[in-house]
Protein backbone atom coordinates (compact mmCIF):
# COMPACT_ATOMS: atom_id res chain seq x y z
CA UNK A 1 0.00 0.00 0.00
CA UNK A 2 1.41 3.16 -0.89
CA UNK A 3 1.39 6.09 1.41
CA UNK A 4 0.43 9.73 1.12
CA UNK A 5 1.34 12.73 3.04
CA UNK A 6 -0.48 16.16 2.63
CA UNK A 7 1.89 18.77 2.08
CA UNK A 8 -0.09 21.52 3.66
CA UNK A 9 -1.47 19.69 6.49
CA UNK A 10 1.13 16.73 6.83
CA UNK A 11 -2.18 14.71 7.01
CA UNK A 12 -1.37 11.11 6.45
CA UNK A 13 -3.49 9.16 3.69
CA UNK A 14 -2.65 5.30 2.48
CA UNK A 15 -4.14 4.36 -0.38
CA UNK A 16 -3.28 3.27 -3.91
CA UNK A 17 -4.28 6.68 -4.79
CA UNK A 18 -4.23 10.08 -2.40
CA UNK A 19 -7.92 11.42 -1.93
CA UNK A 20 -9.47 13.56 -3.74
CA UNK A 21 -9.88 15.81 -0.94
CA UNK A 22 -7.63 16.33 2.44
CA UNK A 23 -10.01 15.59 5.03
CA UNK A 24 -8.18 17.74 7.57
CA UNK A 25 -7.52 21.18 5.28
CA UNK A 26 -9.42 20.39 2.15
CA UNK A 27 -6.14 20.93 -0.55
CA UNK A 28 -7.06 18.81 -3.27
CA UNK A 29 -5.14 15.57 -4.34
CA UNK A 30 -2.42 16.97 -6.16
CA UNK A 31 -1.15 18.37 -3.05
CA UNK A 32 -0.33 14.82 -2.05
CA UNK A 33 3.15 13.80 -2.53
CA UNK A 34 3.90 9.62 -2.02
CA UNK A 35 6.38 9.06 1.00
CA UNK A 36 8.15 6.15 2.05
CA UNK A 37 5.92 4.47 5.26
CA UNK A 38 8.83 3.88 7.47
CA UNK A 39 9.48 8.07 7.57
CA UNK A 40 6.39 8.37 9.29
CA UNK A 41 7.28 8.77 12.65
CA UNK A 42 5.89 6.76 15.76
CA UNK A 43 3.17 9.88 17.13
CA UNK A 44 2.43 12.70 15.56
CA UNK A 45 3.20 12.98 11.84
CA UNK A 46 5.64 15.63 11.51
CA UNK A 47 6.79 17.42 8.51
CA UNK A 48 10.46 17.48 8.92
CA UNK A 49 11.45 14.76 6.37
CA UNK A 50 8.89 15.31 3.66
CA UNK A 51 10.09 18.85 3.68
CA UNK A 52 13.86 17.51 3.60
CA UNK A 53 13.06 15.09 0.37
CA UNK A 54 11.17 18.10 -1.20
CA UNK A 55 14.81 20.13 -0.72
CA UNK A 56 17.07 18.79 -3.40
CA UNK A 57 19.53 21.20 -2.14
CA UNK A 58 19.86 19.85 1.40
CA UNK A 59 22.54 16.55 1.92
CA UNK A 60 21.05 13.70 2.85
CA UNK A 61 22.61 13.73 6.98
CA UNK A 62 20.90 17.19 6.66
CA UNK A 63 17.47 16.20 5.70
CA UNK A 64 16.09 15.86 9.29
CA UNK A 65 16.87 19.29 10.21
CA UNK A 66 15.61 20.53 7.15
CA UNK A 67 12.68 22.48 8.52
CA UNK A 68 15.37 25.00 9.88
CA UNK A 69 15.58 27.37 7.29
CA UNK A 70 19.61 27.03 5.49
CA UNK A 71 19.30 31.17 5.82
CA UNK A 72 20.26 32.19 9.11
CA UNK A 73 16.65 34.24 10.20
CA UNK A 74 17.25 37.56 11.88
CA UNK A 75 15.53 39.70 14.12
CA UNK A 76 12.07 39.52 13.58
CA UNK A 77 11.85 36.85 11.17
CA UNK A 78 13.66 34.53 13.92
CA UNK A 79 11.13 35.76 16.70
CA UNK A 80 7.95 34.77 14.14
CA UNK A 81 10.09 31.22 13.32
CA UNK A 82 10.06 30.91 17.25
CA UNK A 83 6.38 31.69 18.33
CA UNK A 84 5.43 29.23 14.99
CA UNK A 85 7.87 26.17 16.25
CA UNK A 86 7.03 26.39 20.21
CA UNK A 87 2.94 27.02 19.13
CA UNK A 88 2.68 30.12 20.66
CA UNK A 89 -0.79 30.27 18.33
CA UNK A 90 -2.58 27.23 20.47
CA UNK A 91 -1.27 28.19 23.35
CA UNK A 92 -2.44 31.86 23.76
CA UNK A 93 -5.80 31.00 22.02
CA UNK A 94 -6.40 29.75 25.42
CA UNK A 95 -6.51 32.44 26.94
CA UNK A 96 -9.67 34.54 25.29
CA UNK A 97 -11.20 31.23 24.89
CA UNK A 98 -11.32 30.37 28.41
CA UNK A 99 -12.09 33.68 29.44
CA UNK A 100 -15.19 34.49 27.10
CA UNK A 101 -17.67 31.79 28.28
CA UNK A 102 -17.06 33.10 31.72
CA UNK A 103 -17.94 36.80 30.79
CA UNK A 104 -21.05 35.45 28.94
CA UNK A 105 -22.41 33.71 32.34
CA UNK A 106 -21.69 36.44 34.43
CA UNK A 107 -23.35 38.69 31.84
CA UNK A 108 -26.50 36.16 31.95
CA UNK A 109 -25.77 36.69 36.14
CA UNK A 110 -25.95 39.66 36.07
CA UNK A 111 -29.11 39.68 34.17
CA UNK A 112 -31.02 37.14 36.06
CA UNK A 113 -29.93 38.70 39.89
CA UNK A 114 -30.19 42.56 38.68
CA UNK A 115 -26.67 42.88 40.20
CA UNK A 116 -24.11 45.18 38.71
CA UNK A 117 -21.02 43.45 40.02
CA UNK A 118 -21.03 40.36 37.78
CA UNK A 119 -21.63 43.23 35.14
CA UNK A 120 -18.31 44.35 36.20
CA UNK A 121 -16.74 40.89 36.23
CA UNK A 122 -17.77 40.43 32.88
CA UNK A 123 -16.63 43.78 31.53
CA UNK A 124 -13.18 43.13 33.13
CA UNK A 125 -13.01 39.91 31.33
CA UNK A 126 -13.94 41.34 28.15
CA UNK A 127 -11.14 43.28 27.89
CA UNK A 128 -9.09 40.68 28.98
CA UNK A 129 -9.66 38.82 25.90
CA UNK A 130 -9.24 41.76 24.00
CA UNK A 131 -5.90 42.68 25.12
CA UNK A 132 -5.14 38.79 24.27
CA UNK A 133 -6.61 39.20 20.53
CA UNK A 134 -4.23 40.85 18.69
CA UNK A 135 -1.29 38.47 19.84
CA UNK A 136 -3.53 35.45 19.29
CA UNK A 137 -4.53 36.56 15.48
CA UNK A 138 -0.87 37.68 15.16
CA UNK A 139 0.27 34.22 16.17
CA UNK A 140 -2.62 32.86 13.72
CA UNK A 141 -1.63 34.63 10.75
CA UNK A 142 1.74 33.63 11.03
CA UNK A 143 0.93 29.82 11.52
CA UNK A 144 -1.19 29.88 8.76
CA UNK A 145 1.16 31.25 6.49
CA UNK A 146 4.06 29.31 7.44
CA UNK A 147 2.97 25.86 8.53
CA UNK A 148 -0.17 25.88 5.72
CA UNK A 149 1.76 28.38 3.17
CA UNK A 150 -1.26 30.48 3.13
CA UNK A 151 -3.93 28.14 1.43
CA UNK A 152 -7.21 29.66 1.40
CA UNK A 153 -9.34 26.45 1.58
CA UNK A 154 -13.01 26.33 2.97
CA UNK A 155 -11.87 25.15 6.28
CA UNK A 156 -9.18 28.31 6.97
CA UNK A 157 -11.83 30.81 5.28
CA UNK A 158 -14.45 29.34 7.88
CA UNK A 159 -11.42 29.65 10.60
CA UNK A 160 -10.76 33.04 9.60
CA UNK A 161 -14.50 33.83 9.45
CA UNK A 162 -14.96 32.78 12.70
CA UNK A 163 -12.07 34.90 14.72
CA UNK A 164 -12.89 37.93 13.02
CA UNK A 165 -16.70 37.54 14.25
CA UNK A 166 -14.98 36.52 17.93
CA UNK A 167 -13.84 40.28 17.63
CA UNK A 168 -16.57 41.94 16.26
CA UNK A 169 -19.04 40.39 18.73
CA UNK A 170 -17.04 41.13 21.63
CA UNK A 171 -15.87 44.78 20.67
CA UNK A 172 -19.35 45.78 20.17
CA UNK A 173 -20.62 43.92 23.82
CA UNK A 174 -17.62 45.66 25.53
CA UNK A 175 -18.35 49.14 23.65
CA UNK A 176 -22.03 48.77 23.83
CA UNK A 177 -21.98 48.14 27.51
CA UNK A 178 -19.61 51.25 28.51
CA UNK A 179 -21.99 53.43 26.59
CA UNK A 180 -24.81 51.78 27.83
CA UNK A 181 -24.37 50.38 31.14
CA UNK A 182 -28.21 49.77 31.97
CA UNK A 183 -28.49 47.82 28.84
CA UNK A 184 -29.40 44.39 30.70
CA UNK A 185 -32.15 45.98 32.47
CA UNK A 186 -34.01 47.31 28.73
CA UNK A 187 -36.35 45.32 26.20
CA UNK A 188 -33.22 45.68 24.08
CA UNK A 189 -31.05 43.16 26.18
CA UNK A 190 -32.20 40.34 24.16
CA UNK A 191 -29.79 41.67 21.11
CA UNK A 192 -27.21 42.25 23.85
CA UNK A 193 -27.23 38.71 24.47
CA UNK A 194 -27.30 37.53 21.08
CA UNK A 195 -24.17 39.09 20.21
CA UNK A 196 -22.48 37.26 23.14
CA UNK A 197 -23.77 34.22 21.97
CA UNK A 198 -22.48 34.69 18.61
CA UNK A 199 -18.94 35.75 20.04
CA UNK A 200 -18.84 31.88 22.32
CA UNK A 201 -20.29 30.07 19.23
CA UNK A 202 -17.99 32.05 17.04
CA UNK A 203 -15.05 31.43 19.41
CA UNK A 204 -16.08 27.93 19.74
CA UNK A 205 -15.93 27.20 15.98
CA UNK A 206 -12.42 28.62 15.00
CA UNK A 207 -11.40 26.87 18.11
CA UNK A 208 -12.76 23.31 16.77
CA UNK A 209 -11.19 24.18 13.24
CA UNK A 210 -7.84 24.40 15.08
CA UNK A 211 -8.37 21.44 17.03
CA UNK A 212 -9.05 19.84 13.91
CA UNK A 213 -5.97 21.45 11.74
CA UNK A 214 -3.24 19.96 15.02
CA UNK A 215 -5.00 16.74 15.82
CA UNK A 216 -6.08 15.65 12.42
CA UNK A 217 -9.27 13.38 13.38
ZN1 LIG B 1 -4.21 18.61 4.37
Amino acid sequence: MKVWQCSVCKYIHKGSTPPEKCPVCGVPAKKFKEIDEASIPEKTPKRKKTIGKSLPGVPKQDKGRAQVPAIKETGFEKIKSLLVRHHAHPVSVHTPNGILPAAVILWLMAWMFDYDLFAGAALINLVFVIIALPFVVFTGILEWKKKYNGVLTMIFKLKILAAALTIISCVISLVWYLLDPQILTTPTAWVFFLINIIMLAAAGIAGHIGGKLVFKD
